[in-house]
């Protein structure tokens, strides 16, 4: 490595949380350098042309209800370099079998008109939360701290029930399938069980978001995110190297503080000796999740979905009732394959042009399988599809496929095609990477986790490098 000058911070790993940590510090008038692994910055927040010349798809994240509302990114000029946030019609459609689709609107009282008996039994959940959302954010995105306990009235209202499991809560507050289902399939972001806590809490959060702020996509894909992030970096004089695996802090140059953009197991491999044993032993019981099973899809046209709401929504969530999601997400915490997944799917190129040339069509689409899965889903995934938009299959001109062992080798990170940077239970929620004060650090005397293995987890909102950042300023950089 030719570098040899003194930084203040070294950032290992181009992600969200690496490009956070490293603009936060920048901004604090401290020079800072950024390695990443591969040849293009963006860990999970990637967009390429997969399939077919002028096809842009998202290679991992697609919707970023917390990128647009993540307090750290507000804070930022993305949009001066380049970000521009698009909404689709409406954020979410879930169809069901031989009825019209359920739809989550922006405004609550449309999505009631969809949901049946339990119109104002959702209203009732909602708009207490929707309204105190920004109090919610502040609270849930990033560690435990004396503010989330400022307003105790609204945080314990919302803690109460995002502390149950999903399908506890959609069972006791709603009556009718359609509110009981759109619910399980939001929750379901969370990877759990939808029978385990706190299920609900993934589903109150992102549903909350869909009406307070929605599930944007960016215009022209993901990648722009980031390169808004790489660009105003190096504005503030960051610098980003690529195509540099740290494989070992001793390849490194001298530097006050070192945040790591990767998950216990990766710092383990490239810290390991100058961890504390006992430190050592509790990264090594990190838990890691499921993992997902992704397929991108070049279309001749758009999904002839037989619900026409469906061509309205941004994300399509596909698994049917709560019963069948509940069940598919129970088979793979067993170690199944399920014949009838549960699928995330999202048409960019309907609410984006520049996604895919005239007339044809761009879709993303995951399912959840064991960790470290090679079972092909492609197959299933695709039925799922067709059984709510029959004629799908005669639309496809290419697909591209990648499996969890195959997402891990794009991006270390994703362990086992883990895409959470582990699990997202109660106990990891909180406490990741390990119970400490402050989650940040590490007993290294300036070594720092930057990435989503801390809190407040995955998705991209850059909260954790924020934090982690803001840790390293005080305790290293002051
Ligand atoms: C299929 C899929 C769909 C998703 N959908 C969404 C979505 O719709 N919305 C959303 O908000 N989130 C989504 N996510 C999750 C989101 O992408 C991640 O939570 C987010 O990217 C985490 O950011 P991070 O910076 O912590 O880590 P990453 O984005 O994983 O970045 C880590 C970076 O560090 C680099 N790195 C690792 N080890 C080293 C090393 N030794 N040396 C140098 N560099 C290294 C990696 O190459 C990578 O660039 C999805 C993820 C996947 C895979």
């Amino acid at each position: 490595m030719p570098i040899q000058h003194t930084y203040d911070a070294i950032v290992i790993g181009a992600g969200p949380n690496g490009l956070a940590a490293a603009i936060t510090v920048a901004r604090a008038g401290r020079s800072v350098i950024v390695f990443e692994a591969k040849d293009t910055i963006g860990g999970g927040s990637r967009s390429k042309e997969l399939t077919l010349p002028g096809f842009v798809h998202d290679v991992c994240s697609a919707i970023h209800p917390l990128g647009m509302s993540s307090p750290f990114f507000r804070t930022l000029p993305l949009e001066q370099y380049g970000l521009e946030w698009i909404q689709p019609t409406v954020p979410l459609a879930h169809p069901l079998d031989d009825e019209p689709a359920v739809i989550l609107d922006r405004s609550i009282a449309e999505t009631g008109t969809t949901l049946g008996p339990d119109a104002d039994r959702y209203g009732k959940l909602m708009e207490p939360f929707v309204a105190n959302w920004d109090i919610l954010s502040d609270a849930f995105l990033g560690p435990l701290r004396p503010q989330s306990l400022r307003h105790p009235y609204v945080l314990s209202r919302f803690g109460l029930r995002a502390i149950r499991s999903a399908r506890g809560l959609a069972e006791s507050t709603f009556k009718g399938e359609r509110a009981r289902a759109i619910f399980a399939g939001v929750s379901a972001h969370s990877m759990l069980r939808l029978e385990q806590s706190p299920s609900a809490g993934f589903g109150l959060v992102l549903s909350i978001l869909g009406h307070a702020v929605g599930w944007p996509i960016p215009r022209g894909g993901s990648q722009k995110i980031v390169d808004a992030m790489a660009s105003y970096l190096r504005t503030l004089g960051g610098e980003i190297v690529t195509s540099t695996e740290i494989k070992s802090l001793d390849m490194l140059p001298p530097a006050r503080a070192i945040l790591c953009d990767v998950t216990p197991r990766q710092l383990l491999n490239i810290a390991g000796s100058r961890l504390p044993a006992g430190y050592q032993h509790q990264l090594q019981r990190y838990r890691y999740g499921p993992g997902v099973f992704k397929v991108d899809f070049a279309l001749d046209g758009p999904i002839p979905w037989k619900a026409p709401a469906c061509s309205r929504a941004g994300t399509v969530h596909i698994g049917g009732t709560l019963p069948e999601i509940a069940n598919a997400e129970a088979e793979v915490w067993q170690g199944k394959h399920p014949e009838r997944p549960f699928v995330v799917l999202a048409q960019q190129s309907l609410f984006d042009a520049t996604r895919a040339p005239a007339g044809k069509h761009t879709v993303w689409a995951y399912c959840h399988v064991p960790n470290a899965s090679s079972f092909d889903m492609t197959e299933r995934i695709e039925a799922q599809i067709e059984r709510f938009a029959p004629g799908f299959r005669d639309s496809i001109l290419a697909r591209h496929v990648i499996s969890p062992i195959e997402l891990e080798q794009y991006n270390a990170n994703y362990i086992g095609g883990d895409i959470n940077g582990g699990i997202q239970d109660l106990w990891q929620f909180y406490t990741r990477p390990t119970i400490r004060v402050n989650p940040y650090s590490t007993p290294c005397k300036g070594l720092y986790l930057c990435s989503s293995s801390t809190p407040p987890g995955g998705a991209v909102h850059g909260m954790c490098g924020y934090f982690a950042a803001r840790t390293a300023l005080s305790k290293s950089l002051s």
